[in-house]
Parts: C-alpha cells; structure tokens; sequence
C-alpha cells in the first residue's frame, strides 16, 4: 500500500502503518489534551488509540493465522485510521475455510472484550456505560473494552468489505457461484452504506465517511472478483510465452545485455543442457553490469534458487505465487525442461482481454 511504511515483523507477516494512522495519533494526542488541559491527558490519548490498534493487529493476526493453516500466506497487515487490513495472498476456494478465516478476526477481539472485562472485574473496577466511551469518562479499560465491543459489532455487519460482508458471501457461495454470491454480497454491502450515508447526514458525519468506504469497498471487491473470474480453470499453458530467448550460463552480461535492448525479454532462463539451472532479471543484470562490466558470466550473478510453474497448474494459483516472490516472471518447467515463461504483464493483458469479451457478451445478450 503506499504512503505506508513497515514498523516491524511479527509470526513472519510484515506490519505497516499507514501515513492517516499518524494524523490519527496526533489527533487523539491534542483532543484529549484539550479535553484535559494536560501532557498526562494527551499522553492518555495517544496512548490509547495505541492499545486500541494492538487489539485490531491481533484481530487481523486471527485472520492471518487461521489462512495459514490453510496454506494461505499474508502479504502483510496494515494499520489504517478505520482498523487494519491483513492483505491474504488469495482468497480460498472453499467456502467453508473463507467462512472461518473471515470469523476467526471477530473472535479473537471477542476473546479480548472477555479478557479486558476479566480485567476489570479482578482489579475491582466499575464497568462504565457504552455512551461514556464517547465523553471519555470511566477507567482506560472500560474505555478499551467498549471500544473493542463496537469493532466487534462493526465488523460483524454483513457489508463488504467488513468480516461480516466476507462470511455472508462464504455462506452464499455453498449455494450458489462464487461471482454471483460475490455481487449479491456486495449488493447487501452497498444497501447498508447507503443506509449509513443517510443516517449520517443527519446524525454524525463520520457515518458518512464510513458509508464511502463501505461502498467503495463492496464495488472493489466485486470487480476483482469478476477479474480473477476470468481466470478461473485457465491452465498456464494457455497464457505463457513460447517464445523465449534463454542463456547460458558461459554467455556474458553484454550478451544479456543485447537481449534486453533489442527489446526481447525482461528476465531470462538460463539454461544448461536442455535444464533450467538459474534465472537473470533486468534488476539484477542493472546491478551486475554496472559492478562487474560486460564480460563476467552469467553464471557469476544468476539466482540459482528461483521458482517455477508447470504448464497444467491454474494460473490463479502462480499468480498468488509471482505476488508472493515478487517476481515478474516465472519460468514454466516440466520435468527440468522450459516449456516457457509466465509474466505479470501475460495474466493482467490476459485478465483485460477476458473482462473486456464478457462485458461485450454480456451487452449483447442483454
Ligand atoms: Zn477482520
């Protein structure tokens, strides 16, 4: 995401915080120091919008973790000013792993509601009334504790693109397809940011805010769902390139080089007798070219630990896997031997093509 920056690592998943999160902090921070009059006040509200935002990574860290378990990884987790959001790598095909990952976030910040009312209760504090969040009354965990009640209310709401949103789609697609329980879901999602949007104009323009991005979030996440659709079954044979210049490991940069200026490829195979043993991108030729000059060898600045993708295996899968690595290009091998390469710009051409042909088909049929 951008203007985010990570912050650290935790259970292996990059946490970010975006650039709005620290409006929000110095937000809170000159609020409550109006509220009070006090450093120890504004302290408090820093502070709190801090112990807030750990319940919402460990609410995402639920999500994360359960998507593990299923094979899925986290790109990563990132702090905005409305929660978090854990970027999964994909989305699983069975319904019913999608409708636990969705449910395992709420849980876990109902784990914590019970935790913190425990706290209370042993420390022999008063549990404050839901409205004296809002007047900044009662002890810092009551505070905390309503707090992660309306997260948990919120995200429980069946409205894209909120957990409540993704588990009422996980419980229409074991009825009927994924793209059609996608716009369903996201119809419901749209209805209840338009009722938001009312309710707001009259009562709380942060109702409004949070209509806009109830809707923005329930169009977004149903076009991409009609994107990947496009792909669904299609195997990487249909989409790579044949074509392909390769090296060998003895040819040198300024052979590489020559490719890349006569405009043939980004990133190359390297091949030795008939086997895929490394592979040179653009990056790391730039790189090389200008330590060691033209004449070092291939073999010299190859990776010689890279991944692949075989011909038969669908092209959703290898896309979560270039999005994972980060690459652009993979190389399609069978049995060692290079059959082609796979490309970020081939799948995203490809997914235009197939959306621009459905919109068509879909116009002409009415
Ligand atoms: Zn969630």
């Amino acid at each position: 995401m951008r203007w985010s920056w990570k912050i650290g690592r935790i259970a292996g998943i990059d946490l970010r915080v975006h650039a709005t999160f620290l409006i929000l902090l110095a937000w809170a921070g000159l609020a409550s120091y109006q509220a009070s009059g006090t450093e120890v006040g504004a302290a408090r509200g820093v502070l709190f919008i801090l112990a807030l935002f750990v319940s919402v990574v460990l609410h995402e860290l639920g999500h994360a973790l359960t998507a593990r378990r299923y094979g899925i990884p986290t790109q990563d987790i990132t702090l905005l000013p409305i929660g978090g959001v854990a970027r999964l790598a994909y989305m699983p095909k069975d319904p019913r792993q999608e409708l636990r990952i969705a449910l395992a976030g709420p849980a876990v910040t109902l784990a914590i509601v019970v935790v913190l009312f425990g706290v209370l209760r042993l420390l022999g504090l008063p549990v404050t009334r839901a409205q004296d969040i809002l007047t900044s009354r009662g002890s810092f965990f009551s505070q905390l504790l309503w707090a992660n009640v309306s997260l948990l209310l919120f995200n429980l709401l069946p409205a894209f693109p909120m957990d409540g949103g993704r588990a009422l789609r996980a419980r229409l697609t074991m009825r009927m397809d994924y793209v059609r329980a996608t716009q369903v879901a996201a119809g419901v999602g749209k209805a209840f940011a338009l009722l938001f949007g009312i309710i707001g104009l009259f009562y709380n323009p942060f109702l409004v805010f949070i209509a806009l991005f109830v809707w923005l979030g329930a169009a977004g996440e149903a076009a991409e769902v009609q994107r990947r659709a496009s792909l669904e079954g299609v195997p990487v044979e249909r989409l790579m390139i044949r074509d392909v210049r390769t090296l060998t490991p003895r040819d040198t940069l300024g052979v590489a080089l020559n490719h890349v200026l006569a405009g043939f490829q980004q990133d190359f195979p390297v091949v030795e007798r008939d086997r895929v043993v490394g592979v040179l991108t653009r990056a790391t030729l730039l790189e090389a070219l200008a330590k060691r000059g033209r004449d070092a060898p291939v073999a010299d600045v190859m990776e010689t630990t890279f991944r692949t993708a075989e011909p038969a295996e669908p092209v959703e899968r290898v896309l979560a896997r270039l999005q994972e690595c980060r690459c652009h290009t993979l190389p399609v091998v069978s049995d060692h031997r290079l059959d082609g390469v796979l490309t970020l710009d081939n799948v995203g051409e490809f997914m235009m093509i197939e959306t621009a042909l459905r919109s068509a088909a879909g116009r002409s049929t009415g």
